[in-house]
């Protein structure tokens, strides 16, 4: 490497250090759970927690599958039945039985025909439009999506629309001006994760049809817990088997590993199988991820014990941090935004509870606009009562110490 180029990096690195936007990673020590082990993170200096206890807030790990120990159990015996690694895509000898059970299960999950799997949602997201669409036809995409969706977007050769985020005005207006296109499809996140805001699929549904567009959307922070029996957005706004394109991960509410898939008609997974990049050129999950994955199905098909105890916990402390006088965004979803409106703020918030043993990142401009900081917490099943009377009690002696909540 030449010393003008590493020169180079060392200055963007800096300029990041100086605009306060380098992001430090926390280590754990252990396992994923309502409880977790920090060390000090690198280069976040007044932060270090030096190996405590502090309750987690802020994983995807949002019905405490991540260490469930029945999907432990499931992983440990396809470790032992199908071996650790598969050495080869697909199309080659990557497929083993417990991939194509894991296919079917989420096609009857989410309602739909077939599934495919990919090494990630990313992934899923990557090597979805391109194969689908071409030139003559139109892709219309909420302008908040997520940054695996605009890249998939971007390597397909489809005309492009943006629609005002979550505005169902700007949505007929991008349908009407794209009206000559050959296919027009729309997509959105199902539930955006900044905000915890849930797309109008019955709206969108309805303009779609009118429109004569099809419909996706990308389940991350929904598949699992969403809708009375945890299926998704589709489910929670009433359009359940009415999505013509789903993607989604197993690295979130699924059991948190690693791995992503697309959900649609037989016809739809087919030519993925035969056309997406990530697909044929990729490895997919190993088979311990596989078969642990099929344990979580068998989980929530089972029982909605965990989505409703989610629902229960996120309900409690909605309420419970509002009455501790902190603003939130409104809503329903376990994603719940602690609004402190500005970044320093933010950051000291987030550096106090640490000190008080509750782990909750600030989120400040560019990931959210400016003047919006906030802590963004994420309720778990997880979570006992405990955790979050002590988490709220933590939140409540900051915001007096630093001035910033209201009672
Ligand atoms: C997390 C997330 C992804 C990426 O998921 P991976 O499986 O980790 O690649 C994609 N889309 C959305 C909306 C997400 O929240």
């Amino acid at each position: 490497m030449t010393t003008e180029f590493a020169r180079h990096l060392q200055q963007q690195l800096q300029e990041l250090r100086d605009a306060g936007l380098y992001k430090a990673e926390r280590v754990i020590t252990g396992a994923q759970g309502a409880l977790i082990q920090v060390a000090g993170a690198q280069g976040a200096p007044g932060r270090t927690a030096d190996g405590r206890e502090v309750i987690n807030l802020c994983a995807n790990n949002y019905l405490g599958l991540s260490s469930h120990p029945q999907v432990i159990a499931a992983a440990h015996e396809a470790l032992r039945t199908h071996g650790y690694g598969m050495s080869s895509v697909r199309f080659i000898c990557g497929t083993q039985d417990l991939h194509k059970t894991l296919e079917a299960r989420l096609a009857r999950f989410l309602g739909t025909e077939d599934a495919i799997l990919y090494a990630a949602a990313f992934d899923a997201n990557g090597g979805l439009f391109e194969p689908l669409f071409g030139e003559a036809d139109a892709i219309i995409s909420d302008e908040l999506n997520h940054a695996s969706i605009i890249d998939g977007i971007r390597l397909c050769k489809a005309q492009r629309w943006r629609y005002k985020h979550n505005d169902m005005a700007d949505l007929e207006r991008c349908l009407q001006e794209a009206s000559a296109a050959r296919f027009k499809l729309v997509f959105s996140d199902g539930v955006f994760s900044m905000d915890g805001t849930i797309a109008q699929l019955d709206r969108m549904r309805e303009l779609c049809d009118r429109h004569g567009a099809l419909l996706g959307i990308d389940e991350c922070h929904a598949s699992g817990f969403m809708g009375a029996r945890g299926r998704g957005t589709h489910e929670h706004r009433g359009v359940f088997g009415q999505v013509d394109l789903i993607t989604g991960t197993l690295g979130k509410a699924l059991g948190g590993a690693s791995g992503g898939f697309t959900a649609a008609r037989r016809e739809v997974v087919e030519l993925l199988r035969q056309r997406s990049r990530p697909y044929l050129f990729s490895n997919t999950l190993m088979p311990a991820i596989a078969g642990a994955s099929i344990a979580v199905l068998d989980l929530l098909e089972a029982s909605t014990a965990l989505r409703d105890k989610l629902e229960d916990n996120t309900l409690w402390f909605r309420r419970a941090i509002v009455a501790a006088g902190f603003d939130i965004k409104p809503g329903t979803h376990p994603i719940v935004p602690i609004m402190v409106y500005d970044a320093v703020k933010a950051q000291a918030l987030s550096a106090r509870l640490l000190e008080l043993g509750v782990y909750a990142v600030g989120f400040f401009f560019p990931v959210v606009p400016k003047g919006q900081a906030r802590i963004r917490v994420q309720m778990s099943a997880v979570h006992e009562r405990e955790h979050l009377e002590r988490a709220v009690a933590a939140f409540a002696q900051a915001g007096r110490e630093l001035g910033l909540a209201r009672a």
